[in-house]
């Protein structure tokens, strides 16, 4: 049963939350927990102090009017004793020594009742959740470091490209999105070349793709892996030359053949002139018999 109203959201300087129940006994219904006090209390000080109903440190200490009973506030009115605020008891409890309930997370503070709920709003050692809403709960003095080195919602830059992606997924970006991560060539040459360059690195300058011969169109129709291609055209450099001297006398016969043809042409063309000529000299002289013989 509780002592005090779970509805309160505030209960004297202490807040309700779920570290409740490290300050209060009872899993947070009943007085403050005698091992946050750093010194034993004498007997009578825990024969006035001690709640007979909770076995805490009395909270909001107060003394029943007829057999001078005393105890938690809440404790007393369940009981269903008439009570009143006990002030010199409230006194006492506020002013025993105690320590920080988080101690044993290595909180070190220590100092009076009265000024633990002032420290418990402040405790770096108590915890809170993730301010990159990663939903992790971590104690306040470790968010700094987790927020910068460990939240998987941080902010990185992928190395390759520059993006600024969140650290859960750049692992996946290295792998699957990124076009700059250098990537070593499927062909085996033993480059490496950013992912989005591969096809034009096999294409233009991959020394394991094969390509054919310069020699082709002579008739030379070896292929070899274009870092072969030199040792291929020392090597066959004679078989290349005599392919060329075949190719060249080959031209040269057909050159020769043209060039006969167009002598013929031109032979034709002189002909064909003087016949035009000779033509052109038999009209004019009919035209001019013809007038002639008009103006006679
Ligand atoms: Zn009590
Ligand atoms: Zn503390
Ligand atoms: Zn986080
Ligand atoms: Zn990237
Ligand atoms: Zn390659
Ligand atoms: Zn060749």
């Amino acid at each position: 049963m509780a002592c005090y109203s779970t509805e309160d959201s505030e209960i004297g300087d202490i807040r309700v939350d779920e570290l409740e129940s490290l300050v209060f006994v009872a899993g947070g219904r009943g007085g403050y927990r005698p091992d946050l006090l750093l010194a034993k209390m004498t007997n009578v000080e825990a024969e006035m102090l001690v709640c007979n109903c909770c076995n805490g440190i009395t909270w909001e200490a107060c003394i029943t009017d007829e057999l001078h009973k005393t105890g938690c506030r809440d404790c007393l009115k369940i009981s269903g004793l008439n009570a009143r605020p006990w002030e010199k008891g409230r006194k006492l409890v506020e002013g025993l020594a105690c320590k920080c309930p988080l101690d044993m997370r290595g909180c070190a503070w220590t100092g009076h009742l009265r000024d633990l709920g002032g420290h418990w709003d402040e405790c770096f050692k108590r915890r809170k959740e993730c301010t990159l809403n990663c939903k992790q709960i971590i104690a306040q003095d470790c968010i700094a470091a987790h927020v910068q080195r460990y939240c998987p919602n941080r902010a990185v830059t992928c190395q390759y490209c520059g993006k600024i992606v969140q650290a859960r997924i750049i692992s996946n970006h290295e792998a699957n999105v990124c076009m700059e991560i250098p990537t070593p060539c499927p062909k085996g040459c033993g480059y490496q070349v950013p992912k989005k360059s591969v096809s034009a690195h096999i294409q233009t300058e991959c020394n394991c793709v094969g390509i054919p011969c310069v020699f082709r169109e002579i008739g030379c129709d070896v292929s070899v892996n274009r870092g072969d291609m030199q040792e291929h055209l020392l090597e066959d450099c004679p078989q290349h030359l005599t392919q060329l001297m075949l190719e060249f006398k080959k031209m040269t016969g057909k050159y020769e053949e043209a060039m006969r043809r167009i002598e013929g042409l031109e032979r034709e063309k002189t002909i064909m002139k003087k016949q035009m000529a000779d033509r052109r000299g038999i009209y004019e002289k009919i035209t001019s018999d013809e007038s002639d013989d008009a103006m006679n």
